[in-house]
């Protein structure tokens, strides 16, 4: 493990710190592909742009609810969280209106909400503050 010990201190490879896991991670990874850890060791969470926010309590409900209440109606297996990121669709400055979905450190890439209460509650959110170029949101949605 001598070899795995230089990567570690030379950055190339990161380290797990979910004690279940303990898996080596290369560089650009950002979740733990396992367990979806992330670098400082902390589960799936809410992610909010340093720049955006804090964002009201009640707009966050709302939008964790409507997520939550989506995939019950549409009979899909809830996500550990999903994450938004900026658009300028239309001319629009807003969150987008579909979003990746992580099952642990699994990512299904595209899952759209168009037309239902979560893209009604990213609009709301994106009319309270307009997110910047290359933000992204993530929404955890615990159990
Ligand atoms: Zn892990």
């Amino acid at each position: 493990m001598i070899i795995r010990d230089v990567a570690y201190r030379a950055k190339v490879l990161w380290k797990c710190r979910n004690t279940d896991c303990h898996l080596a991670m290369p560089r650009n990874q950002q979740r733990c592909t396992d367990c979806g850890y992330d670098r400082d060791g902390r589960p799936i969470g809410d992610r909010v742009p340093g720049t955006y926010g804090p964002i009201p309590d009640a707009l966050l409900t709302t939008l964790r609810t409507a997520l939550a209440e989506w995939f019950t109606e549409n009979g899909r297996p809830r996500p550990d969280a999903v994450t938004f990121t900026y658009t300028n669709q239309n001319e629009a400055h807003e969150w987008s209106d579909w979003g990746v979905l992580h099952f642990g450190g699994r990512t299904e890439p595209y899952c759209d909400f168009d037309g239902s209460d979560v893209a009604e509650a990213l609009t709301e959110l994106s009319e309270w503050e307009t997110p910047h170029w290359c933000d992204e949101l993530t929404i955890a949605l615990p159990r």
